[in-house]
């Protein structure tokens, strides 16, 4: 198996492409032409292989698909318009009433909403256990348990699963894993190697890479990813065309950029640890860190998202993030440039504190999504935001 940094550049795209043309062109159509009834009766009895109609897909983003499934060593992969739309139609395609689905503590925020509150709506049973205990996990298996679906590493804690023994619980209870894996990205982590059934990304974060599109993706056996696209075709949730240019176009410079954010993260992470205002960093790369044994093992980078706490209440916390002159103030991670938030109040300001305490979100929490900037740059830059604290 070639690299990843070859298989960024160069996969998924066959080497003979429309006129010679270098790069993946942009097929900007909603739909195909057929020259006759009989090639529409070929097409429909699967003697020819061609496109049909926009929502079953595009040759710009096939190419992109082949492109996410090589990278993550999947047999197929499968683009949407957002990494929530590959969430919720992987979920919906994979699960049933009566259905029961295993998840672990700390998620992105939208994908819990989804789980406990919309699916739940239309009969899906769903539990929720500590990442990193799998006695826990296991405990949580019922009869009807479909799936167990965790993120790895998790946002904003940057917990990070033990792959195998998560899959070693799954195949003795004989239920399906998924994981996301956004904040890894393929260059990092291959949960597929592991035995991870399915594997989902916002392709909006890292993949993309520039801060300029937004899609998902889910990759896995050719069985699976088939029925998920089936229901695609249903529910709608496909990317254009040119997000599938884009997010390609994003892809061939992913190793060169995660290598560049890795190596800001784990510089900012030991600066940070060593602050006397800085209560507590939460980032794998690090002795405190619950599972840094494991990502080492597991994991070929930390990532590129640092989470601490600042000591001080929530206003403290935002006077350092208002004295940030580097990294924006803005939702979102994995591009190109570095974006600084307060989860507290960002994703989660609708809810009182202790509400935010219950889902583990404390006031004084700060996630720093590190961009390609130079890392001496974006240390000297908090160095002065923390005489503001
Ligand atoms: C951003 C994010 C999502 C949702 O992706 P969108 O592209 O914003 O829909 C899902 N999971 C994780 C871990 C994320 O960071």
């Amino acid at each position: 198996m070639r690299g990843p940094s070859t298989r960024a550049v160069h996969g998924g795209e066959p080497r003979k492409k429309a006129l010679d043309a270098l790069t993946t062109p942009i097929l900007q159509t909603s739909t195909y032409t057929f020259a006759d009834t009989q090639e529409l009766r070929d097409h429909f009895e699967g003697r020819i292989d061609r496109m049909e109609y926009g929502r079953y897909g595009n040759p710009t983003q096939r190419v992109a698909e082949e492109k996410l499934a090589e990278l993550d060593g999947a047999e197929d992969g499968l683009l949407f318009s957002s990494g929530m739309a590959a969430i919720t139609t992987t979920l919906f395609a994979m699960l049933s009433r009566g259905a029961h689905v295993v998840v672990t503590d700390d998620a992105y925020r939208r994908t819990r909403q989804f789980l406990n509150q919309t699916l739940r709506r239309f009969g899906v049973e769903v539990s929720t256990a500590p990442a990193g205990d799998y006695a826990r996990i296991e405990e949580a298996v019922r009869s009807n348990t479909r799936l167990i679906f965790s993120e790895s590493p998790t946002n904003p804690y940057n917990r990070v699963l033990d792959l195998e023994k998560l899959v070693a619980v799954a195949r003795r209870k004989r239920v399906k894993t998924i994981i996301d894996s956004t904040f890894a990205t393929p260059i990092n982590q291959r949960p597929i190697e592991f035995g991870v059934d399915l594997v989902i990304h916002s392709a909006t974060k890292y993949l993309g890479g520039h801060n300029d599109l937004l899609a998902g993706a889910v990759v896995g056996s050719r069985a699976l990813v088939s029925g998920i696209r089936d229901l695609q075709g249903v529910t709608g949730a496909v990317p254009d065309p040119f997000s599938a240019y884009l997010l390609i176009r994003g892809v061939k410079t992913l190793a060169l950029r995660v290598a560049r954010q890795n190596d800001n993260a784990e510089r900012i992470a030991a600066f940070l640890d060593a602050h006397p205002k800085i209560a507590h960093v939460h980032y794998p790369s690090l002795p405190s860190h619950p599972e840094h044994e494991i990502a080492r093992r597991q994991m070929s980078g930390f990532g590129g998202v640092v989470a601490f706490e600042v000591n001080g209440d929530i206003d403290a916390t935002s006077r350092l993030i208002d004295a940030c002159r580097i990294p924006r103030i803005a939702p979102s991670l994995g591009g190109v440039e570095s974006l600084i938030e307060q989860p507290a109040l960002m994703s989660f300001y609708e809810l009182t504190t202790e509400e935010r305490l219950k889902v583990g979100i404390k006031d004084n929490l700060v996630r720093y999504a590190v961009g390609i900037e130079d890392g001496d740059d974006l240390i000297a830059d908090l160095e002065q935001a923390l005489e503001q604290v």
